[in-house]
Parts: C-alpha cells; sequence; structure tokens
C-alpha cells in the first residue's frame, strides 16, 4: 500500500521541479529554450492527465504554479507550447475548479486569453484547436471574473467570437463552445446591444429550428444566446426582423414534440425571448397579430397537470397578461358618480385639481359632470322626523326575493320629495318585518332607534334605503374563522379564466346589470342576472357587468370630490341561485398587494340567515386572490401614484339559500347612524357616579354633526378636596374613524366607549383617574358616503392637521382648537390616540413619536425631550402587548418621517407637546401572534381590544400619578424602566422599522406574489444572467442603461 504513495510524491514533486525548471527558462528569454518549454510543458500536461493529485501540488498556495503557466502562456512562441499550456489550464480548471478559476482570474488569465484570442484572429484562417482551448476556457472563466464582460469588449473579443461562429455553423465542435462564451458575454447589456448591431440575431436565427433529437444541445446553446433580446433594442430589431411569429412556432413544435419534457430548458428560453420582445410596444402588436394568445393560451393549458412544467405556465401567462389589450374602465368618467358642492374651492388642492384638468386629461370623456344630472340638489328644508315609516317598494316582479317579499327598508324623510310608494303590500296591509330578537345579544342595538337615527343623518345622494344588516345589526360569530390557506395556482388560475375572455369571446356576456352612471339602466330580468343595490348608507358599488352565466366584473366608486381610493365596498346581492358558484372580480382596485393574498376573506351578511336566527357578518369565499389586471389608468387617476394598471380582487361565494338577500363588505360596516345609536344606548348608561356628555364638535361639510364625547367620574362630593381631585384630573383624547373605510377602527371605539360606561371597579376606578375627551368619529361624512379614505373636500383628513381649514376639514379644525384650548389651559391630555385600520398588516399595534428613533430632523428643542420623557411613549404599547392579546409590540414604530408630519399622531406631539401620541392600526385581516394567532379578526376581538386599551391606560396612572412624579419616587421610576426595558422588544429600536407610510408600510409578509403578477419592470433575465448584471461595473455600464430604457 505504501508505493504508490510514494509514487504520487514522487510525481507531485517532479511536477514542481519542472514547474521551477519552466520558470528559469521564461526569465532566459532564449529563443533556444523554446524546445526545451515546449517539452516540459507537454510533461506537465501528462502528469496532470495521468496524476489527479498533481493539479492540487500546481495550483496550492504559494506554489506560484498557476503564475508561472500564464507567464508561459504569455511568452509562448510556438503553437505546439501555446496549445500544451491552454490543455493544462483546461485540465486545472476543469473538475473542482471553482477556487482554481478564481486564482486564474485573479492572476489576469482572462486578460491574458482574451489577447491571445484577438491577436491570433488576426491571421486568418485562425487555427481550430487553438479556438477551440481559448474558447473552452472561457466558458468556465467568464461567469466567474466579474469584469468579463467590460474585458471582452475592451479587447475586441465579441465580433472574433461571433464571427467564428458565422463561419463555422456545420462545425459543431467549435461552434458549441463559441456560443456559450457569445452567451456569456451578452451578460452584460453593453456587449448585448453591441452584438446586436453586429448581426448576432440573424445568425442566431440562421440556427434556430424546429424540434430535432440530434440538435438539441446545439438548441440549447443558440436559444440561450437569445438573451440578448433583453436590451430594447435588440427586441426592436428582432421584432423588426419578423423573427416573433418564427419564436411562437418553434416554441409550438418544441411544445408538441418535446412529450418527455426532456428539453423544458429550451422550452423556457425560448418563452423567454418572447417575454422580452413583448417588453416592447411593437413586440405586443406582433405577438398579438401572431395569434400568440391563442398559442400561449393552448400549449399552456397542456402543461398545467405537469407541476414540473409550472415556470412554463407562469411566464406564459406573465406574457400573456402583458399583451392583453389594455382598457379603460367601463365609465363615462372615474371622477366620483356624486359630487358635492364645497363652500369654496382650495386653490392647490385636490378639487380644484380634479375639475380644472384640461378635456381629455380624464381617462375617460367627461359629459356627466359637465350636465351635473347626478349632483342632488342639497337640501334646505328641515327635516320631517316623524315622516319615517318601513315601507315596501313595489318590485314588479314574479320573482319573489327577499326584497320583494319584505320589502326594502326605505326611510322616507322627505330628502327626496316624500314620494314612496307601495307603503303596503299586495293584500294591502302594513308589511311585518320579523326582525331577529338581539336585544340580549346586543345591548346597543335597536333596530326602531336605528331608524330614528337614520332620518338625521344627511348623504350626499339622499340615500332613503336602509341596507338590512345595519337594520338587524350584527352579533358576533361565536366561531374561529381561520386565516385562509392559498390554494396552489389559484391566481394563475384565474388569470387563466380572464385570458378565456379574449379566447372564447362568444361565451362572453358583458350586461350591465347595475350601473349608478346611469340611474335607469335597464335591468332586463330575466331571472339569470343577480341583483345589485349599494343605495344606502356606506354603500359603495358603482357599477356590476354580468361578465359570463355566473361571473361578475364589479366597479367602486370613488371617494366623492375625488377620482381614486377604491377599497371600501359594501352592496347588497339578490336574485340568486343557491349551490352555484358565482365569481366576483373587483377590478379597480389601487394598493399593489392586499391581505387578500394573505388568507383574509370578505365579510358577507345572510338576511335569510339573520332571520333564522344568525344575524351575522360572516368571513366568506373562496378562491380569492388579488393581483394586476389589465385595465389601464393614468397617473392622474393614481393620484399622482405611479401604476399603470389596476388591480382585480376575485372572489367566488356560493349562496345557501334562494330568495335570499346576501350583502357583502370589506369589512365589518359601522355606519354613522350606528354610533349615534350607540352613543344614544351609551348615555342610557349613565349613573350618579359616571360623568357623560355629548356635545356637538363642529357640523360637517355634509350638514352632519360631529359628536364629542366627555367621560369622566363625578366627584365624590363637593368637598373643596373632591371637586379639586375631578379638576387635576389628566386628559385622555381620543379619537377614531378619520378614515372612513378603517370601519375596525370604529369597533375598537365601540370597545372602549362600552368599557368607559360600564359598571366595573376598573371602569369607575379609571373614570376617577382621568378625563376623556373622545371624538369617536372624526370624518362622518366620509363614513355615511361609502368614502374609503377622504372627507367631502376630496382630501386624506389625516394629512390636514398641520393648517386645517374652518370650512374645508371643520372636524380637523375644532378637534385642533380643543387641543390647543386644553393645552392652554394646563391641561395637556397625557395621551392622545387616533384609531385606524391597517390593510396590508396583521395584529393590531401603535405608530408613536420618537425623537431619538427618528432621522428626520425636527425643529423640536431637544432639551426638552430628557431620556426620561423621552422612554415614557414606549410605556403603553409594552403594557398593551402585556394584556392585550391581538397587540404586537413587534409591529409597533415610534419613527417620525416628514411624510407623516401632517397626522394627528405627528402635529399632536410637536405642536400641543404631548409626548404619548399615538396612531393605534387594528388590522383588517387577522392574527399571526397571540391568542387569536391564524384566526380572522372579528368584531369581539376588536371591541376586546378597544377595552384592553382601557386597562392599559388605568396601570398606566401608576406610573405617570403627578403625585408620584412630583415625590420623585425612584423607585416608581425604576419600574416603569424596566416596563420600557427594550430588552425582549425585536425591532423596537431597530432603525428598519422606519414607517414609509403612515397606513400602508413596506409589505412584510413572507411570499411576495406580486411577482406573480404583471409586471413590466419584472427583469425578464435568468437568475445567472442577473447573478452577471448585478456585477456590472456601474461606471462601465451607466451611459448605457440611459439609452437602452427608452422602451
Ligand atoms: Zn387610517
Amino acid at each position: 500500500m505504501n508505493k504508490p504513495k510514494m509514487a504520487a510524491e514522487k510525481s507531485a514533486s517532479r511536477v514542481l521541479m519542472l514547474l521551477s525548471q519552466l520558470e528559469r527558462l521564461n526569465e532566459d528569454h532564449k529563443v533556444s529554450n523554446n524546445d526545451a518549454i515546449r517539452q516540459i510543458t507537454g510533461k506537465i500536461l501528462h502528469l496532470l492527465q495521468t496524476q489527479e493529485k498533481t493539479r492540487k501540488e500546481v495550483t496550492s498556495k504559494g506554489s506560484g504554479g498557476m503564475e508561472v503557466i500564464l507567464s508561459s502562456l504569455e511568452n509562448a512562441q510556438d503553437l505546439q507550447t501555446t496549445l500544451n499550456i491552454l490543455a493544462i489550464l483546461n485540465e486545472l480548471l476543469t473538475v473542482g475548479g471553482g477556487r482554481r478559476t478564481g486564482v486564474f482570474v485573479s492572476k489576469g488569465g482572462t486578460a491574458i486569453l482574451l489577447q491571445m484570442l484577438v491577436s491570433s484572429s488576426k491571421n486568418p484562417p485562425a487555427n481550430e484547436e487553438l479556438m477551440l482551448h481559448i474558447h473552452t476556457l472561457l466558458v468556465k472563466v467568464g461567469p466567474k471574473d466579474r469584469k468579463f464582460g467590460v474585458k471582452s469588449r475592451l479587447n475586441g473579443a465579441l465580433n472574433v467570437t461571433l464571427n467564428l461562429v458565422k463561419h463555422n455553423l456545420q462545425n459543431h465542435k467549435l461552434l458549441l463552445p463559441c456560443l456559450q462564451v457569445l452567451r456569456v458575454y451578452s451578460s452584460n447589456l453593453v456587449n448585448a446591444v453591441s452584438l446586436g448591431k453586429s448581426g448576432a440575431l440573424e445568425i442566431m436565427f440562421e440556427i434556430i429550428g424546429p424540434f430535432s433529437k440530434k440538435s438539441t444541445t446545439l438548441m440549447k446553446y443558440v436559444v440561450s444566446v437569445l438573451c440578448v433580446c433583453s436590451s430594447g433594442m435588440n427586441a426592436r430589431r428582432a421584432v423588426d426582423r419578423g423573427y416573433l411569429p418564427t419564436l411562437l412556432s418553434i416554441y409550438q413544435d418544441w411544445h408538441r414534440h418535446d412529450t418527455r419534457h426532456r428539453h423544458v430548458v429550451i422550452r423556457k428560453s425560448i418563452l423567454a425571448c418572447i417575454k422580452n420582445l413583448t417588453n416592447i410596444k411593437l413586440g405586443r402588436k406582433a405577438f398579438i397579430d401572431a395569434n400568440g394568445m391563442r398559442i400561449l393560451y393552448n400549449t399552456s393549458t397542456e402543461c398545467l397537470a405537469v407541476r414540473t412544467l409550472d415556470p412554463l405556465v407562469n411566464t406564459s401567462s406573465l406574457i400573456m397578461r402583458k399583451c392583453f389589450p389594455k382598457n379603460r374602465l367601463p365609465l363615462p368618467t372615474i371622477k366620483s358618480v356624486f359630487h358635492h358642492p364645497l363652500p369654496h374651492i382650495a386653490a392647490g388642492g385636490p378639487v380644484a385639481q380634479l375639475y380644472n384638468q384640461p378635456p381629455g386629461v380624464d381617462d375617460v370623456v367627461d359629459e356627466i359632470f359637465s350636465k351635473d344630472l347626478l349632483t342632488p340638489k342639497p337640501d334646505e328644508s328641515p327635516l320631517e322626523l316623524d315622516s319615517i315609516s318601513i315601507s315596501k317598494r313595489p318590485e314588479g316582479t314574479a320573482d319573489h326575493d327577499l326584497v320583494c317579499s319584505l320589502g326594502r327598508l326605505v326611510v322616507d324623510a322627505g330628502v327626496n320629495g316624500g314620494s314612496v310608494d307601495g307603503l303596503q303590500d299586495e293584500g294591502g296591509e302594513q308589511a311585518v318585518l320579523e326582525v331577529p330578537d338581539t336585544a340580549a345579544l346586543l345591548p346597543l342595538h335597536d333596530p326602531d332607534l336605528y331608524l330614528e337615527m337614520v332620518k338625521s343623518t344627511r348623504s350626499v345622494p339622499a340615500y332613503t334605503e336602509v341596507a338590512y344588516p345595519d337594520y338587524f345589526g350584527h352579533v358576533a360569530l361565536n366561531l374561529r374563522e381561520p386565516i385562509l390557506e392559498r390554494v396552489y395556482g389559484v391566481q394563475r388560475t384565474k388569470i387563466f379564466q380572464d385570458i378565456e375572455r379574449l379566447i372564447h369571446s362568444s361565451d362572453i356576456l358583458d350586461k350591465v346589470v347595475y350601473d349608478l352612471d346611469n340611474q335607469s339602466c335597464p335591468v332586463i330580468d330575466n331571472g339569470e342576472s343577480l341583483k345589485f343595490n349599494s343605495k344606502f348608507e356606506s354603500g359603495n358599488l358603482r357599477k356590476a357587468i354580468q361578465v359570463r352565466k355566473f361571473e361578475y366584473d364589479l366597479i367602486l366608486n370613488s371617494d366623492i370630490n375625488s377620482n381614486h381610493y377604491h377599497q371600501w365596498f359594501y352592496f347588497e346581492v339578490s336574485n340568486m341561485r343557491p349551490g352555484v358558484r358565482y365569481r366576483f372580480n373587483i377590478i379597480n382596485c389601487e394598493k399593489s398587494n392586499s391581505q387578500f393574498n394573505y388568507g383574509m376573506q370578505v365579510l358577507m351578511y345572510s338576511v335569510q340567515d339573520a332571520i333564522n336566527g344568525s344575524p351575522h357578518w360572516v368571513r366568506t369565499g373562496s378562491d380569492i386572490c388579488y393581483y394586476k389586471n389589465h385595465f389601464s389608468r393614468s397617473s392622474i387617476a393614481a393620484g399622482g401614484q405611479k401604476g399603470k394598471s389596476y388591480f382585480t380582487l376575485t372572489f367566488t361565494v356560493t349562496f345557501q339559500h334562494k330568495d335570499d338577500v346576501c350583502y357583502f363588505a370589506y369589512h365589518y360596516p359601522y355606519t354613522y347612524s350606528m354610533l349615534k345609536m350607540h352613543l344614544q344606548k351609551l348615555s342610557a348608561l349613565r349613573t350618579a357616579q359616571i360623568y357623560y356628555r355629548q356635545d356637538d364638535l363642529c357640523e360637517t361639510l355634509g350638514g352632519n354633526s360631529c359628536p364629542l364625547l366627555t367621560i369622566t367620574a363625578m366627584p365624590e362630593s363637593s368637598s373643596n378636596d373632591h371637586i379639586s381631585q375631578f379638576r387635576s384630573r389628566p386628559v385622555v383624547f381620543l379619537s377614531a374613524r378619520v378614515h372612513p373605510g378603517e370601519t375596525n377602527s370604529s369597533w375598537v371605539m365601540k370597545g372602549t366607549l362600552e368599557f368607559l360606561m360600564s359598571c366595573s371597579p376598573q371602569a369607575q376606578s379609571l373614570r376617577e383617574s382621568y378625563i376623556f375627551k373622545i371624538i369617536p368619529m372624526l370624518n362622518p361624512d366620509g363614513v355615511i358616503n361609502g368614502n374609503h379614505r377622504c372627507s367631502l373636500s376630496g382630501e386624506d383628513l389625516n394629512r390636514q392637521w398641520q393648517s386645517p381649514n374652518a370650512e374645508l376639514h371643520p372636524t380637523i379644525y375644532h378637534a385642533k382648537s380643543l387641543l390647543q384650548y386644553l393645552r392652554a389651559t394646563g391641561r395637556t391630555p397625557l395621551v392622545f390616540c387616533d384609531y385606524h385600520g391597517h390593510s396590508r398588516k396583521k395584529n393590531v399595534f401603535m405608530y408613536g413619536c420618537s425623537i431619538k428613533e427618528t432621522v428626520w430632523q425636527t425643529n423640536a428643542n431637544t432639551s426638552t425631550c430628557d431620556l426620561q420623557e423621552d422612554l415614557g411613549y414606549r410605556t403603553l404599547p409594552k403594557l398593551l402587548s402585556q394584556m392585550a392579546p391581538v397587540f404586537s409590540l413587534s409591529s409597533c414604530s415610534f419613527v417620525v418621517e416628514r411624510s407623516k408630519e401632517a397626522t394627528a399622531r405627528v402635529v399632536v406631539w410637536r405642536e400641543i407637546g404631548v409626548q404619548r401620541s399615538y396612531t393605534m392600526e387594528s388590522t383588517l385581516c387577522g392574527c399571526d401572534q397571540g391568542k387569536y394567532k391564524g384566526l380572522q379578526i372579528g368584531t369581539s376581538e376588536l371591541e376586546e381590544m378597544g377595552a384592553q386599551f382601557c386597562l392599559a391606560l388605568l396601570r398606566l396612572r401608576r406610573y405617570t400619578s403627578p403625585l408620584e412624579l412630583q415625590n420623585h419616587n425612584s423607585h416608581l421610576l425604576d419600574t416603569e424602566n424596566d416596563l420600557i426595558d427594550t430588552r425582549g422588544i425585536p425591532n423596537i429600536t431597530s432603525p428598519t422599522t422606519y414607517v414609509l407610510e403612515e397606513d400602508e408600510p413596506a409589505f412584510l409578509e413572507e411570499v411576495d406574489y406580486s411577482a406573480e403578477s404583471n409586471d413590466e419592470n419584472d427583469p425578464d433575465l435568468e437568475p445567472d444572467l442577473q447573478d452577471n448584471l448585478a456585477l456590472l461595473d456601474p461606471s462601465s455600464d451607466s451611459e448605457f442603461s440611459r439609452q437602452d430604457s427608452v422602451n
């Protein structure tokens, strides 16, 4: 056993001996040495080919072997020596050559090879073996050399290789490595353009061909070179030459013949090239003209069953979506259907921008507004409060759905002229509504009181109808509603169904069944279409189009005096068939991603179920997903944001009952009339101990009152001590629902208010500790009119706090005035918290204000914010995370961004001087931590959160009591320090938790489905190419990228 080892060692040392001989000969530079050099290199090559261990010896650290070999290559005087050395290098870099290739590159080997390639091409015909060796080495070296693209271009190697390809089309032995090298060259975009100019595409299309078993390797390399089309110029060249139809038929051919899926790589590369060509407009047109939709649709549907072909299906789907003809939304204008005349229009405000646009700037022709057809006349007469009744509207159909048998709930408050017909049913008797008895379960709900409240609610469209769910009330479901697991491939399936609209256009009905823009929209009731309705408080649905028998496209209305913010929806559906799967698509969503991609469901309320004893909003819908669609929007329609397309939210529902009336909503509805009802019920809970007072903060633009509550404990007696304690209680200031679509914030507020009015000892103790000033709905008009984000001024009220306008933003103006008054009278609130809802994150969390954690350089005098004060803002979130199961401390952030400087939280912190100034965000979806992990959130969890917030305030009192602070009770301060100790608080001090947009921070989910969506900026590059691009020398290619991006 010892002998072979000895022999190996001997040979190893022999190779080193030969190397040092070679080194000496190199230094001599004598012509007479040439023979010796040739012999020695031959011997080294032989050793390397026969003794594997010698490879390690040659390249071992400190051996200097690679330097000697490279310098011999540079100095080689004859062909045989050169070939020997190239063969040596090929041996060294072949097996496990990763590190050795690195050494080769670091010693300047790439440049030597490229120079040799170029110089030997100057004396044609070039030696074939030499070219073969050089290219074989370049294939190995190129991907490891981050400067390879630049080096190859500067040395002039690109055209040498390309010419070799051109002249050796039949010589596969040389052709193959040359094609591989071209592929590596063109990873660099500048090179790709240069190769395109030199005719690379034309040559590739000479070689490329239909399926053939013999030429699969050749095809693999040829199609890989087509990646040069990732440059726009080359894509244009290819489209101009008419290569797109060629590629499509070649793709079809390989798809047909590659039945055992052995050549998926080739098929994938062809698709990648088609995808590149369709990045440009001409390419998309050529694709459509060449029947590309049908070809890719058919090939993809044949691939669907085989999971390993998913990359082909996904790329095909991406191409088809990109080429799907772009449409405008089928609307007369994207401006809101409803318009509210403003007292004055701020010159630079969104409404002025909206209505001062030159004609043609709107996405669609704007005739309706000029005629002012849909603007309801402001009602000047006082409401006739006692004319309210539940009435029944004749439906005039033989089809007896619930709306027919029960009648629509119509409140006649004289707003629409009092002309409501059909107060009686067919039998001539007053309609009797079976109202579910929820009095025991919903102490704050009373249907009659609700109708009473509706009478004084003033909406822009002058609604008279009442939605059943709001009338009956919602009892929280006593069932777990898990966050849905996403079905594999659901988005793809939906997209294919969308594409089928083009492929099988004869199946498409395109029947408008509901249209707010055309109130007389003829609904041909043949019993085959669903009926829609959204004409009630907080309702939002603009248009419904029956696309196929059981599929509807739905369009949401913009916020009033605006042309976007489509997100909130609330509408009624009837005339359904039970047991049938209906697909609904809301086609004008705007956010680029949504919790609907992460397990959130829509909410549905069945009136039949309610009457049968289950008055619940229930999470419902299957096959839910959210993706970019083919409806385009202008940047004006996007409120100046980028983004050319709308998004579709799709969900599928099977109705249980015949003759039902069902309602769908984005989240649990909570109307303004409901708030008024709750407040009336709450005020009735007042006891001798409770001080409860309701004022009107102000009147809104729409003529509704904005309630302001004051809640505290009555002084124990009229003694001076008690009165003085009463007066010295710190103020806690709370608000909610500045954003109308965030109904969850109202449910949290309801929980807070119910707790504050309860008779528990803790509630009493809390009332004795603080004076609560509460504005439960900062944007009543937005809520009433079904807006998602804005008030009637068309503005986001939570961006107006810096300088609110008394006329345009009355609730903000008066809320801020009240805070300023409190501060001026020495009653600066201890805590300010504005309740919000969050559409893209899970759990409940808070945003606070911290100088320390803020990148924004404030003008605030930092000396007023010593460390102790600075950390006080952490106590409340920390307490909440200990007490409230839905609350997540790790999602909290305390950074103040400049873009947030006009929000309530920041203005109250900076201008009013409230250290503990927060936004509290509640998820619309569910929880991924705590007791409710994996569940969607419901109203009981939201209300519980509101109550827990109160309990946390009670505990906060211990750390903030003025008496104890006055005594400098160091023990207590230590306790607070313990509490706000940041250890164990993940992320809280991390600079990565910057909030980019208060309500929509960066999407932090683990899976990003947007990769599946039709993103034209999506780099259409394979991973290795991307890697190479990432390594591009930015200085050398920056000019190029500017030129080439002109698509
Ligand atoms: Zn909000």
